[in-house]
Order: C-alpha cells, then sequence, then structure tokens
C-alpha cells in the first residue's frame, strides 16, 4: 500500500508530535491553548484583587485546558473531549457572568463561536441554545428589558451566522472529500478510494461481513488505443464501468486503479460468490459490445480478504490471479483459493 492512502483529507502532518492527527485534534489542542493566555491574566488578577470566587473559576478553567491538550496530545481521542470542554467553556463562562455582572457577557460570543470549530453544528447549536436559555435567567434580575433584548437578539444572530458557516463549510468539505476519490474518466472510485476502502476494511475490529477482492485488466487493450485511437480507448473504459455497475450489488465497490485496471471490493462475498460474480462480469464483458467491430475482452485475479493478512497481501493475492489469468490466454477468471486460509 503506497502512503498516499493515509495521508487523506482532515489530516495535517506539521504539528504531529511523531504521529499523524486529525485536523479535529489540531483545532481542538489550539482553542485550547489559545484559551490559556486569555483567562490566565485574568484569573492572576482577581487573585491578586481578592475575588476568590471568580479567580477559582478562572484557574479551573486554566488546568482544564491543559488537561484536554495533554489528553488529545497523548491518545489521539477528541471528540468526548471537544464536547466536555464546549460544556465546560459555557457553565465557566455562565458563572463568571453570574458572578461579575453583565459587563462580562462579551466573553459569551466567541465562546459559542468556539463551540462550532470544534462540534457538529448541530451539536453546537444546542449547546449554545441552553447557554443562552440559562443566561438569560441570570440576566434578567440585572437588565431591563430593551438592554436583555438586544443581548439575546445579537447572540442569536451570532449563533445562526455561526450555524450557517459551519453547515456549509461541513458540505463542501463532504464534496470536496468525494471528488478526490473520484475517477475523473469513469466516475468510479480512484486509487486513494481503493487503498482508504481497503485499510478501513483491514481497521475494523468488529466481526463484518467477509469480502473478496478482484482485479480487472482489459485484453490487449493497447491494440485497441493503436488500432482506433485514444479517445475510443477511453469510451471503452467509460463503458465498461457502466458494464461493472450494472452487473455487481449497490454493496460492491468499483475503483478505477490504474488506467486500464479496475478493482471490486465486493463486500458480503466469500470466494465462492466472489467467483461466481468475476465469471458473470467476464462473460457479460465478452457477449456486449463496447467498441464496435472490435471484441473486447477482460481477465480477472480474486482474492479472499483474508483479516489475518494486510491490504497488500490482498492485493498480490489478486494480482498473481490476474497475471495467472493471462497467462492462460487472457477473458479468464483466476481465483485464489489459498488466500482463504
Ligand atoms: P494485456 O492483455 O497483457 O493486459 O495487454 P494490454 O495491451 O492491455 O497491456 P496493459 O495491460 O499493460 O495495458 C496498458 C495499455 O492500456 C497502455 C495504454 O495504451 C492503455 N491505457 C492505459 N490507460 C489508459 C487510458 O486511460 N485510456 C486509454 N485509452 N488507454 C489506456
Ligand atoms: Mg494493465
Ligand atoms: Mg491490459
Amino acid at each position: 500500500m503506497n502512503m498516499s492512502g493515509k495521508s487523506g483529507a482532515g489530516r495535517w502532518h506539521w504539528l504531529s508530535g511523531g504521529r499523524q492527527r486529525r485536523q479535529e485534534e489540531i483545532i481542538l489542542m489550539l482553542l485550547c491553548a489559545l484559551s490559556i493566555p486569555s483567562i490566565l491574566p485574568f484569573g492572576v488578577y482577581r487573585l491578586l484583587q481578592g475575588s476568590w470566587a471568580s479567580a477559582v473559576v478562572d484557574m479551573l478553567l486554566v488546568a482544564g485546558m491543559t488537561a484536554v491538550i495533554v489528553h488529545v496530545w497523548r491518545t489521539g481521542r477528541y471528540q468526548v473531549a471537544s464536547l466536555l470542554v464546549t460544556i465546560f467553556y459555557s457553565v465557566g463562562m455562565l458563572v463568571t457572568v453570574y458572578l461579575r455582572g453583565v459587563s462580562l457577557v462579551y466573553w459569551v460570543y466567541p465562546t459559542m463561536i468556539a463551540a462550532y470549530f470544534v462540534l457538529r453544528p448541530a451539536v453546537a447549536v444546542a449547546i449554545n441554545s441552553v447557554g443562552l436559555l440559562v443566561l438569560v435567567g441570570i440576566l434578567t434580575m440585572q437588565l431591563e428589558v430593551v438592554n436583555l433584548m438586544t443581548i439575546v437578539v445579537t447572540i442569536g444572530l451570532v449563533n445562526l451566522f455561526a450555524y450557517i458557516f459551519a453547515y456549509r463549510t461541513g458540505l463542501q468539505n463532504k464534496e470536496l472529500h468525494t471528488a478526490v476519490e473520484l475517477d475523473f474518466l469513469t466516475g468510479v472510485g480512484n486509487r486513494r478510494a481503493l487503498d482508504r476502502k481497503l485499510s478501513e476494511y483491514a481497521q475494523e475490529r468488529r466481526p463484518q461481513l467477509e469480502s473478496s477482492l478482484l482485479l480487472l485488466d482489459l485484453d490487449h487493450f493497447k491494440q485497441v488505443n493503436d488500432q482506433y485511437g485514444h479517445a475510443a480507448g477511453d469510451k471503452v473504459l467509460v463503458r465498461l464501468a457502466e458494464l461493472m455497475r450494472r452487473h455487481t450489488r449497490s454493496s460492491d465497490r468499483i475503483f478505477r486503479y490504474g488506467g486500464e485496471e479496475f478493482a471490486i471490493m465486493a463486500s458480503g462475498a466469500g470466494l465462492n460468490a466472489a467467483a461466481v460474480l468475476a465469471e458473470g462480469l467476464r462473460s457479460a464483458v465478452a457477449s456486449a459490445t463496447l467498441l464496435e467491430g472490435h471484441p473486447i475482452t477482460i481477465s480477472i485475479g480474486v482474492a479472499y480478504m483474508n483479516k489475518a493478512r494486510t491490504p497488500d497481501d490482498w492485493l498480490a493475492a489478486a494480482d498473481k490471479m490476474l497475471y495467472a489469468a493471462k497467462q492462460g490466454g487472457r477473458n479468464a477468471v483466476r481465483v485464489a483459493e489459498d488466500s482463504i486460509a
């Protein structure tokens, strides 16, 4: 397996601390790190002033943030930490407003926006809504209705804008992620997608459906290009991908992992089912007209995705069978019977 499979979107290499980290981990650690110099001076100032309760809240926030940084740095686990940090912050902020009055309400705005950086938009908006309700409860006693309404409306707007922004960014990320893993010509997955799918399957801990891997290669395809031109060759590839879609189940994943080489990850297929699928594909291609006036055939190698082995082993086993199918005269299927053991 090449390295590109491991360096997918959402991972940054810098600040890695010796291993790959997800973007979410780094954002959470950065937010926590930023919050320390933002709060610590105030904590010290209140300590000097003798405002013990406020100082304790500030110091607790600083200690909490430090603990989160250490935890995420060590374990890489950020999801629960993100939720806890947001709740911790929201409570800390509300207590501060309660203790020190409405002048501290400015802190509510950055705190609420920060929630959208580390949580899903829906979760962030839910937590902030509860926070706003509590804030109204705290401030009702202290403020005139007009002033209270100003705070509620501005906080509401800040949340609305942050929500829309976060939601839209999430959507764009998803689209980008899909586009990066798509083969431009045929619309099936590309090599990057294949690498990711294989390593995901390898890393699944829970007992899952068994799967098999098919590697397909067009027979004498160079001749097609030489005789009919590259554009005609490309059209064959597009038609072949369409045929593969029609002859596979929706749970089967199709990839173009080389110029005229395709792979299918057949989920829920043991070696026998995969052999039947491969033979069906081979004969469908042989009897279809992918190029007018020129017979097109494919050779297929099939291997079982044995969890005791690695993606590299599955690819090597299927590739060996593909080679055997070519050696045997092409337009053939060969199955790695030993890959299941
Ligand atoms: P074999 O039966 O041994 O596979 O013979 P082959 O001619 O198909 O050889 P090979 O598998 O090495 O095929 C490589 C050829 O595939 C080279 C090139 O002409 C063609 N090819 C690779 N990528 C593309 C592509 O994106 N478009 C087109 N039209 N042709 C491609
Ligand atoms: Mg080839
Ligand atoms: Mg070929």
